[in-house]
């Protein structure tokens, strides 16, 4: 049984939900399904621990933070397996990246804490001094496809600002949040400043983000619920960071390295396609379109589908009966419409469940939903072009601007696409490096704000400017 963690202690409610595993169906954990009433609970505790921990040094907090991530790198076995039965994503992944990853979101707030600084400077013999001060608690929601990665990447800089949080991890895939708490609680987390909430979005995340003690909502997840998070926010003008989906490109011009081009392509088949930056629109210049399309299905074709737990696998299976439906849906009426599915195309009945086989569909057409809406799952589609501005404008043409990534072996050609694209990152011969001291968000529907280094300091913190007489 999965309980809420509030004020430092579980906390069952009358209702539950059952956790249901991706792999194989089977039966997790029933987990407590709470309302506006444990919304209200976890914030009053928040509330109440905040000044204490507030006033905290930065040096003492920092010093629980890598006590978290000390913890963290204990449980690591144990926390990559429990994600991987949670949500389904590659076991192998969650030993050698993910985890290692959450531990290190902890210590890389922590260390950018101490050092934060703002130089300060003079107007006519007076001091300017700009410092960050902690804004009160914050609500944390979050999403299925990277559990504890995407929840430690606000946890970790809210709890350095000083903040005090309450998290609502997605109802798909709860349980590390859970084994979160108690890692908070032995690294000497003072009791009420890390509070986790579980149940469905607009059951208990509504009434949270619309709670006026609450000064931060930072959340990750799909463009409709940012319109209802944005909305309950409005109420108190409670400032918002949003990361949401993407339809991101890969450009590759005839002039890249082809091999290069063909595993970025089949790379974002990563986390069966479960990945927000992951650059779905393939848009190939025409000249190179034959070769690099039987390179592609040479490549994808040995991809193995599979159990996550299995250290072989590259693809497991998608999260829910009902992501699964939406996925094929798109692709169904995408092959209705005249696309062509060059490998895949459909589940992977061999497996059964929630196994959706990798696909690429070609003859797409630029205004299509398949090219303009996030799927969610593994399917790329083909289009391609004749020139660079061609390149450019369809690169640009959908309602996201979260990533795009370049193919080429021109440093000028990337220079002036990249100038030219709408997109939070820019990738250019390669994908997914990411560094926590750059900023990460989005352009139009992915998003508002960024997180990342200093920018994560200057949202969960209310910036100050000091100015002291001479
Ligand atoms: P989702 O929007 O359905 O749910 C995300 C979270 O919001 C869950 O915890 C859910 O319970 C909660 N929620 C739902 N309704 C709510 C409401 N009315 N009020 C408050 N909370 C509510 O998204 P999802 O399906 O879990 O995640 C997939 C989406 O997340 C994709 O669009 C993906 O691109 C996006 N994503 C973005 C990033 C990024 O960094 N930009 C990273 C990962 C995923």
């Amino acid at each position: 049984m999965i309980e809420h963690w509030i004020g430092g202690e579980r906390v069952r409610s009358a209702e539950t939900f059952t956790d249901v595993s991706p792999i194989d169906g089977r039966v997790l954990t029933e987990v407590a399904r709470g309302g506006a009433t444990e919304a209200e609970h976890a914030v009053t505790a928040a509330k109440k621990a905040f000044p204490a921990w507030a006033r905290t040094a930065k040096a003492e907090r920092a010093e629980i933070l890598h006590a978290i991530a000390d913890g963290v790198e204990k449980r690591l076995e144990e926390l990559a397996i429990t994600e991987t039965e949670d949500n389904g994503a590659l076991l192998r992944s969650h030993r050698r990246g993910v985890m290692p990853r959450v531990a290190h979101n902890f210590r890389f707030f922590a260390d950018w804490l101490v050092q934060l600084e703002h130089k300060d400077f003079d107007t006519r013999g007076h001091t300017n001094h700009v410092s960050w001060d902690p804004a009160g608690p914050c609500a944390l929601i979050t999403p299925w496809n990277a559990p504890l990665m995407l929840a430690t990447w606000k946890i970790a800089p809210a709890l350095a600002a000083g903040n005090t949080v309450v998290l609502k991890p997605a109802e798909w895939s709860p349980r590390t949040a859970a084994l979160l708490a108690g890692i908070t609680a032995d690294a000497g987390l003072p009791d009420g400043v890390f509070n986790v909430v579980h149940g469905y979005g607009p059951e208990i995340g509504e009434p949270l983000v619309a709670h006026p003690d609450i000064r931060r909502v930072s959340f990750t997840g799909s463009v409709p619920t940012a319109r209802r998070i944005a909305a309950a926010a409005a109420a108190n003008l409670t400032p918002l960071s949003l990361e949401l989906g993407g339809k991101s490109p890969l450009l590759i011009f005839a002039d890249a390295d082809l091999d290069l081009a063909v595993d970025l392509a089949v790379e974002q088949y990563d986390n069966a396609g479960q990945v927000c930056l992951a650059a779905t629109r393939v848009l190939v210049e025409d000249s190179i379109a034959g070769e690099f399309t039987e390179r592609f299905i040479a490549k994808a074709s040995g991809l193995t589908q599979g159990d996550p737990r299995d250290e072989a696998t590259d693809i497991g299976p998608n999260i829910h009966e009902r992501q699964l439906a939406k996925i094929d849906g798109y692709v169904q009426r995408a092959l209705g419409s005249g696309a062509t599915a060059v490998i895949g195309g459909g589940p992977n009945e061999d497996l059964g469940g929630l196994y959706y086989r990798p696909t690429l569909l070609t003859n797409v057409a630029q205004d299509s939903e398949i090219v303009q809406e996030e799927v969610f799952g593994p399917v790329l589609t083909l289009q391609t072009f004749k020139t660079e501005d061609e390149a450019v404008a369809m690169a640009n043409d959908t309602p996201y601007g979260l990533a795009a990534t370049l193919a080429t072996g021109d440093r000028d050609r990337a220079d002036r696409v990249t100038k030219q694209l709408v997109a939070g990152t820019v990738w250019v011969n390669c994908f997914f490096v990411r560094d926590l001291r750059a900023p990460f968000g989005g352009a139009r529907q992915s998003g508002i704000g960024r997180e990342g280094g200093t920018w994560s300091f200057d949202f969960y913190c209310d910036l100050k400017n000091t100015v002291t007489a001479p």
